[in-house]
């Protein structure tokens, strides 16, 4: 589990993957994968997010979120 930062999709607005896969094509670091047509998130790489917020850019429904975990310490 990541300790200091959690990406969230809400799948109730995502597109999909064929659809859509913005997410995936541009994170940098890999955060994205992909499971029956819908993103899925690789929890191990999590904290490897560099808030760079390309896939909250890319995301037309809005369906990403980055909660920064650490920012509750
Ligand atoms: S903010 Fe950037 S690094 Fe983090 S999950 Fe989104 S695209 Fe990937
Ligand atoms: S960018 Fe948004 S709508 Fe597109 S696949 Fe990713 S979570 Fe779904």
């Amino acid at each position: 589990m990541s300790e200091f930062i959690k990406v969230e999709i809400d799948k109730s607005k995502c597109l999909g993957i064929e659809a859509c896969g913005g997410c995936l094509k541009v994170c940098p670091v890999n955060i994205f994968d992909e499971k029956n047509d819908e993103p899925m998130i690789v929890q191990k790489e999590e904290d490897e997010c560099t808030l760079c917020d390309l896939c909250i850019e890319a995301c037309g429904p809005n369906a990403v979120t980055i909660h920064k975990l650490y920012e509750d310490y």
